[in-house]
């Protein structure tokens, strides 16, 4: 996969484009077992093996659970500022952005896109953007955060990580309308293409984020996108639209140190 590699005992997704600790999960490496949650579910089963697989997570990538953020996502455009005060809050929302070192960002996926940012100048962010998220510009959002801690947007760099690819993302003509009607849809209409089956139509969700990336004032050449697409992997990746709901939770993180 061009820029990205799997790494150490418990097997993540590294981007060549980002130059602090970071990964992006897959199935491997938990102690989960049955309902689709095999092996490494980071959100789905129970509070007892979902708290081992993030301890092995967060220990893969040099952090420590108890300095993890990870959220009740809402499928919004809202990104969190963090700081370690905020350690222990409960947080609804779908990205977070640190200056700070030993903070674990994290967000949640199965198919949704997991976004990983970086500025050296020290600044990370993390992601979630579902569809909703993605139109309603949830990558703009975490850039602005960013340029409010003291990156550029020109010197950011970015991680697209596993989620699902327009191959597998079949959607509808009521899906069509609500893109036209987000705030950033008439942007992102031409990331839409018919399908063969009348009215129904691919979605390229991590182009959409792409795009708006770039419109952030993002470099282009700084946005790795992950070819894998969930759902056609789903013996390495969990998926909810190939498991029809029975799956775990992968996630994205990243830690400044
Ligand atoms: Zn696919």
């Amino acid at each position: 996969m061009s820029g990205f590699r799997k790494s150490g005992a418990l097997p993540l997704l590294i981007s060549d484009n980002i130059s602090c600790s970071h990964g992006f999960s897959t199935r491997e490496g938990g102690v989960s077992h049955g309902d689709g949650l095999d092996t490494l579910d980071l959100g789905m089963g129970t509070e007892e093996d979902v708290r081992e697989n993030r301890r092995r997570f967060a220990s893969a990538l040099g952090g420590d659970i108890s300095n993890m953020f990870s959220a009740k996502q809402i499928h919004s455009n809202i990104v969190e500022t963090v700081t370690k005060n905020d350690l222990g809050r409960h947080f609804e929302c779908d990205g977070f952005v640190t200056s700070e070192k030993e903070l674990l960002l994290t967000v949640k996926v199965a198919d949704c896109v997991p976004i990983l940012l970086y500025d050296d100048s020290g600044v990370i962010g993390a992601v979630h953007a579902g569809w909703r998220g993605t139109v309603s510009g949830i990558a703009v959002s975490a850039v602005k955060k960013m340029i409010s801690l003291g990156a550029s947007a020109e010197n950011i760099k970015t991680a697209i990580g596993p989620c699902i690819h327009s191959c597998c993302y079949e959607v509808d003509i009521p899906f069509v309308r609500a893109v036209k009607e987000a705030e950033y849809g008439s942007e992102l209409l031409t990331f839409i293409t018919p399908a063969k089956t009348e009215g129904k139509f691919y979605a390229d969700l991590p182009s959409m984020n792409r795009h708006l990336l770039t419109l952030s004032g993002v470099k282009d050449e700084n946005i790795n996108i992950c070819p894998s697409c969930t759902s056609c992997e789903n013996d390495v990746f969990f998926s909810h639209r190939a498991s029809h709901g029975k799956r775990g939770l992968m996630m994205g993180g990243i830690i400044l140190k």
